[in-house]
């Protein structure tokens, strides 16, 4: 410190961030490196690195900031990037988005490829949701999960990334730790002949990194909000483990850690239901009728 200001303990630059579980100061420069390494140690531990990698691209912070590191170290990552966006058709939120998403690419020159509810499934999510009181995120999720796959087998891709960060995977864990649920511990695990499998480059950064990595990149937009963004179990998990994490600075990266052990050391020999196929739509699911068409077996029946 010089004065009244901090420096980076790396360099004599203003310092922008206090990695508090570091207890270390970083200027801009030193921060977006540090962001960057972390994303390129967790591509290079991959066992295997496929040809092309699908990013779930929202157009919100914190895929907008995974596209941006992606496409800085592109040189370094013996891989091309293809974002995947999932238009789930919602009033006064998508379209501004949308329209981000699409700059964005343009921008990092990234290719980009979208996919509709209402093109898929028929519907829009507003539509599916008006006039019923059924849960529009636990409706969103489902379908949100089945477009993406649909979009990445359209591409050929096998491996998605997702904006997933530090802070996102400690509330997991407390949460499945709270379920008593020890399947949802190992869900998502390696790649089946129908599911792409998911990667996870900002699972050591935590959430003010991602935020502040997409400020300084420049890459921060101030973007509408979900209007079916409600109170969830989530949210109070969050609040709690910021409470946490400010009188003991370590706790997310500990919650987050004791579950990636977990998975690395027992995900293998957990055993695993078999699927079952729908007889719907021919993909699989824990019953004889997956939840996607459930979803849209209820649709049917509420507008008849
Ligand atoms: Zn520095
Ligand atoms: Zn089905």
């Amino acid at each position: 410190m010089t004065g009244n200001r901090i420096l980076c303990d790396l360099c004599s630059a203003p310092a922008v961030y206090l990695d508090r579980t570091r207890d270390s100061h970083l200027c801009k420069e030193h921060l977006i490196g540090q962001v960057e390494k972390e994303v390129k140690n967790y591509l290079n531990k991959l066992p295997d690195l496929p040809q092309t990698i699908g990013i779930a691209f929202s157009g919100g912070k914190d895929s907008t900031s995974l596209l941006k590191v992606l496409s800085c170290i592109t040189d370094e990552i013996p891989c091309k990037f293809i974002a995947l966006t999932v238009d789930e058709g919602i009033d006064g939120y998508r379209e501004d988005t949308i329209k981000a998403a699409r700059e964005t690419c343009k921008i990092l020159g990234v290719s980009h490829h979208i996919i509709r509810f209402s093109d898929l499934f028929g519907s829009s999510l507003d539509n599916l949701v008006s006039g019923s009181d059924r849960n529009a995120c636990t409706i969103c999720g489902i379908l949100r999960r089945r477009a993406l796959e649909i979009l990445a087998q359209r591409h050929g891709i096998r491996v998605i990334a997702t904006g997933h960060n530090l802070d996102d995977h400690a509330q997991t864990a407390v949460m499945n730790a709270i379920s008593g649920d020890t399947k949802k511990i190992f869900t998502g695990l390696g790649s089946s002949q129908w599911y792409a499998k998911r990667i996870k480059p900002f699972a050591h950064v935590s959430e003010r990194e991602v935020t502040l990595y997409a400020m300084l990149t420049g890459m921060f937009r101030n973007l509408p909000e979900c209007p079916y963004a409600i109170t969830s179990l989530r949210g109070e998990v969050r609040s709690l483990l910021y409470q946490y994490e400010r009188k003991h600075p370590g706790s997310m990266k500990n919650a987050a850690k004791c579950e990636e052990i977990l998975r690395e050391k027992f995900g293998n020999s957990f055993e695993r239901e078999p699927y079952r196929v729908c007889s719907r739509c021919g993909w699989p699911g824990s019953g004889n009728i997956c939840q996607v068409c459930n979803v849209l077996d209820n649709d049917r029946t509420n507008s008849q």
